[in-house]
């Protein structure tokens, strides 16, 4: 329970904004704020800024949307003057622009670090936020902002003698810092999404032997990483304009690439052979790009998934191991598509097992060994890539209570509900990004973090200049948009998967599709038109009304 907020509101230290949580959202937000004139306050848990890439330090790490788009948009200087040094940037590198961007804006001095927001709470006599921290104080804020990530929230399984594994114990997503060396160990792997994909084939060399636990087999296309010419620089420091452009309204995902013209279904066999043959040689992301309907027509959605299928059985010489890395239960990209470097390849090394535990599910860990099946594999180490109770985790975990009392976990027992993925009815002044409802982890994040943050600052800046002190999202305004957000889901194959999109991956979550799928360009025109009507489906109230209603 909170303290009560009307009493240490008027002791604590003030701010306009609160934001919780440092990574490329939070810094961006502070940022804007400032140049607003609003004073800020930044708490982030971890030692230094970066979130999701102060984190995820786990072998193999890097990002799967290619750097010279990974990347801020906001600053001309920025992005003309960073170096990216390969295709997809390794986690270590996107750490390293992190900090140098919160040096370059000199972010750090209103950033907290090592501080847990624990509780915040609305009172509704003075219209504050009360906020209290892992260091036992409590501030207060007109606005606070979420700035705590979709994927933040690492998960340990349930699973029989986890804690027993006598072992050392590692979740990709809560790595040390300090480097883990697996030469000459028998290491054990738990979970092949993306996190897991990415970590095997770096594990695998350096283990004496690894294996690997699959619950589901994912569709993966390689990467093609590699260094980056002056030539791709010069190319995106040139057009950037147009790339950044095309990547906030046009394209769905918010990456700049090809939009395509046809279905999968319009071409014959030969043409659309190669055209995927093509996009695989290519790599990346974009393979889920080559055709307009790959999402929505199971017909077409086999076409690519046959492929890829076939490329599995090339790839891998164990036929019998090659089936059981093949997926087979959901549509091609309904998952979350993972992008690897040789992750089927390292199947054919000798050190390498594959166990699936979807056939034998894992009996219980042992001292010094995973059973399934019956057997027992013994292991010197366990990475657990079992992923992350992902857009709600983070926020569940922060004592969020609006009006009446009422905490925001209650509100969303049955699933998130938000208006636009940006507020939440009953919670007024508490702004999320990249919220549940918007388009979000179905995009290049970076994208989706500069057009929530400008949304939210220009929102502010609007109050502020109208004399506005509340605002909240319309109850109306956001069953008609939670509607919407299900509808369009529902005009995708997306359902079909148990996906963490779904929630499926967390034992009792509710299973709702949780980002917008109507695409960043259309998202983008909705929230720009909401603000160009006077936020419309938000209640804003001024000085006036809100001492009138606390008269009444
Ligand atoms: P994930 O996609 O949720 O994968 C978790 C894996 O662990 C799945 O194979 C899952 O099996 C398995 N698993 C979960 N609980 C289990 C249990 N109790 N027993 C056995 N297996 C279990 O998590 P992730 O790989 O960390 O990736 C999450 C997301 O983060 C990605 O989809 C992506 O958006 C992002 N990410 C991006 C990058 C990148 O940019 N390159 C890298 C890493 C992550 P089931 O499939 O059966 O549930």
């Amino acid at each position: 329970m909170s303290a009560s907020p009307s009493v240490t509101a008027k002791t604590a230290e003030a701010y306009d904004v609160v934001v919780v949580g440092a990574g490329f959202a939070g810094m961006y937000m502070l940022h804007r704020l400032r140049g607003q004139g609003m004073t800020a306050r930044v708490f982030e848990q971890g030692s230094g800024v970066g979130g999701t890439w102060y984190w995820n330090r786990y072998p193999g790490a890097r990002c799967d949307v290619e750097s010279m788009q990974y990347s801020y948009s906001f600053s001309e200087e920025l992005q003309q003057e960073w170096d990216w040094s390969e295709r997809y940037a390794p986690q270590p590198e996107i750490l390293k622009y992190a900090n140098h961007v919160a040096d370059r804006f000199n972010l750090r001095s209103d950033i907290q670090f090592d501080t847990r927001v624990e509780t915040a709470a609305f009172d509704e006599a003075t219209s504050l936020w009360s906020v209290t921290t892992s260091d036992g104080k409590t501030v207060s804020a007109k606005f606070v902002v979420l700035a705590t990530g979709c994927l933040s929230n690492a998960r340990k399984p349930d699973i029989k003698g986890l804690d027993r594994f006598e072992g050392k114990v590692y979740h990709t997503g809560h790595w040390p810092h300090e480097e883990v060396d697996f030469t000459g160990l028998r290491v054990g792997v738990i979970g092949t999404g993306s996190s897991g994909i990415q970590s095997v084939p770096v594990i695998a060399e350096q283990a004496s032997h690894l294996t690997v636990f699959q619950r589901t087999a994912q569709f993966s296309i390689p990467a093609r990483n590699a260094g980056l010419t002056d030539e791709e620089r010069n190319w995106f420091r040139t057009n950037y304009p147009e790339v950044r452009r095309f990547a906030r309204e046009e394209a769905k995902n918010g990456i700049y690439t090809e939009v395509p013209d046809r279905g999968a279904l319009d071409d014959g066999d030969n043409e659309r052979r190669d055209r995927y043959e093509a996009r695989w040689q290519r790599g990346g992301l974009t393979f889920m790009s080559v055709y307009n309907n790959l999402a929505l027509d199971k017909a077409a959605n086999d076409t690519a998934a046959n492929f890829v299928r076939g490329k599995i059985a090339e790839i891998v010489k164990d036929s019998d191991t090659a089936k059981r890395l093949t997926p087979a239960s959901y549509p091609i990209g309904t998952k979350r598509i993972c992008i690897d470097t040789d992750y089927f390849a390292t199947f054919n090394r000798p050190n390498v097992t594959l166990v699936d535990i979807k056939a034998h599910p894992i009996e219980e860990i042992t001292q010094t060994a995973v059973r399934s099946g019956g057997e027992e594999y013994e292991l010197d180490a366990l990475v657990l890539a079992t992923g992350f109770d992902a857009m709600t985790g983070s926020v569940a975990r922060i004592d969020i209570r609006g009006r009446d009392g009422r905490t925001l976990n209650d509100k969303w027992s049955a699933g998130p509900r938000t208006y636009l993925g940006l507020m939440s009815a009953g919670f007024p002044n508490l702004f999320v990004i990249t919220g549940p409802g918007s388009p979000s982890v179905l995009s290049n994040m970076i994208v989706s973090i500069e057009q929530h943050v400008d949304w939210i600052t220009d929102c502010l800046s609007y109050m502020r200049d109208n004399g506005l002190d509340t605002m909240e999202a319309a109850t109306d305004a956001e069953d008609k948009w939670v509607a919407h957000v299900n509808e369009v889901a529902y005009t995708t194959l997306f359902p079909q998967a148990d996906s963490w999109y779904m929630g499926a991956n967390v034992p009792g979550k509710p299973r709702i599709f949780m980002p917008y799928i109507g695409g960043v360009g259309p998202y983008r025109q909705i929230c720009n038109d909401v603000a160009a009507r006077g936020y419309e489906g938000f209640v804003m109230e001024g000085a006036k009304a809100a001492r009138k209603s606390v008269a009444s």
